[in-house]
Order: C-alpha cells, then structure tokens, then sequence
C-alpha cells in the first residue's frame, strides 16, 4: 500500500507541474481577455458618458433657443402694442377741427422766412415771446422787420396773441428759424404773455390747446411729440413751463383731454 502511494506521487509530481505551467498560460490568456473585456467596458461607458453630454448639451441648445426666441417675441409684442396704443392715440385726434387762424405771412427773407422747405415734422415746439405784453401783430411785425434790419434770425409758424388770436406767419411747407438744430422737422409756437412771470393767459392757453390737437392730427402725432423750446437745447422757453414742470404737464394733460373731448 505505502509503495502505491509512493508511486502516484511521483507519477503525479511532474505532470502537476506541466500543468501549472498550462494553467499559467490560460490563466494569463484569460487576465489578457478579462483586461481586453474590462477595456472595452470602460471604452463603452466612456462613448455613453460622451453621448449623454452631447445629449445634455443639445437639449441646452434648444431650451435656450426656445428662451431666447420666446424673449425676442415678448419684445416685437410690446412694440406691436405700443404701435397700437400710439396708433389709437393717433385716430382718437381725427376729429379734432381746425381752429381759427389768420395767415398773414412774413415776406420771403433770409432772417424770418428764408422760404426753404420744412421736411418730415417730427415735433411742435412751444416757446414764449420774452417780451411780455406784446401782442400777436406786433410780434409777427417784429419778424417782418428782421428782414430789413438783419438784426437777427427768428421767427415761428404760429404767433398766439394774449387773448388768444392766432396768426400764421409761415406756410406749413417752410422752415421758420425757432430751434436751432431743429428748424427742418418741426412746427413752432410763439405764446403771448402779460404777467412777467410768463404764465400764458386763458385765452393763450385755451387757443395753444386747440392749436396743437389739430397739429397733431394734421402730422399723425401724439401729444407726446410736443415739446417745450426748452427741451431741445436747454433755453429757458417758455419760461413759466420750464420753471413749473407741473404746469407743462398739466398742459400736455389737458391736450389729452381736449382731444378725447373732441371725439364724436
Ligand atoms: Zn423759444
């Protein structure tokens, strides 16, 4: 019995080791395998972490897209409404009427109607004479003047008269010489005064208003295209509107009205 152990010992012993060595080769060939699965794993879930970004990264693109291009719409709606509003503003002065003026215009000249033509009117400007207790004649006499004396540029389409006459000095197709940069896309206003402070009279007043409504019609403006001299160039005209901003807002709120009141 001893013996027989002996002998598969020894007869086991060598191919136990040939084995081993078999083993070892498969077992190296299965860690190359293994190694070659694990890298092909991790290339894999590379690829998908890759794909997910490209995913994530477009769905981005398109959320923003959608975001900007909901904003870009909210901006042409509001244009769109404040088109409309101006619009409404616009058809509500069609029934405002002309109110009762006399022509008497300048005699063509280079100082008070240099005859040249007034472009696309953007504005109304509204100024006062600086010279109170003058009258409309003697101010529209004061332009006419300037061509013979030269002795300075000035002039306004409209001269309203302290109780509330107006006269026109200039055809609406001319340019007069009222705000410096602003000669060739605006109508001007001269407004008579008594009180030094130069607050117009209710007569001023009442005529600026009727005056200015069909103005705006007659330009497809609104009343937030009038301006005082002041606001284009800073001199201080028509003094009282300058030096009482509520009462120039009261006139631009009073212009509303008349012109809603004016609806039939
Ligand atoms: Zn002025």
């Amino acid at each position: 019995m001893e013996l027989e152990i002996i002998d598969i010992s020894d007869n086991n012993r060598p191919s136990g080791n040939r084995k081993t060595v078999q083993q070892q080769k498969r077992e190296r060939a299965r860690r190359i395998q293994q190694r070659k699965r694990r890298r092909r794993k991790i290339l894999m879930i590379k690829l998908a972490i890759l794909f997910c970004m490209m995913l994530l990264i477009i769905l981005f693109c398109v959320i923003l897209y959608q975001l900007l291009t909901k904003l870009g719409n909210g901006r042409e709606e509001k244009a769109a409404e404040r088109d409309f509003e101006r619009l409404e503003e616009v058809i509500e002065i069609n029934d405002v009427v002309r109110p009762a003026i006399r022509e008497d215009f300048l005699t063509e000249n280079p100082y008070s109607r240099p005859g040249e033509k007034l472009g696309t009117v953007n504005n109304i400007f509204v100024h006062y004479t600086a010279n109170p207790g003058t009258s409309a004649a003697q101010n529209r006499s004061y332009f006419e003047n300037l061509g013979l004396t030269g002795e300075t540029s000035a002039s306004a389409h409209f001269v309203i008269g302290y109780d509330g006459e107006i006269i026109q000095c200039i055809p609406l197709d001319e340019i007069a010489y009222a705000v410096q940069k602003r000669n060739y896309d605006s109508i001007s206003i001269e407004c008579c005064y008594l009180e030094k402070d130069g607050k117009f009279t209710d007569a001023t007043y009442n005529s600026l208003i009727q005056l200015s409504a069909w103005l705006l019609k007659e330009y497809n403006l609104s009343v937030s295209d009038m301006r005082r001299h002041y606001d284009e160039g800073g001199k201080k005209c028509p003094l009282y509107y300058v030096e009482h901003e509520d009462a120039w807002e009261q006139f631009l709120a009073d212009l509303k009205q008349y012109i809603a009141d004016s609806q039939v």
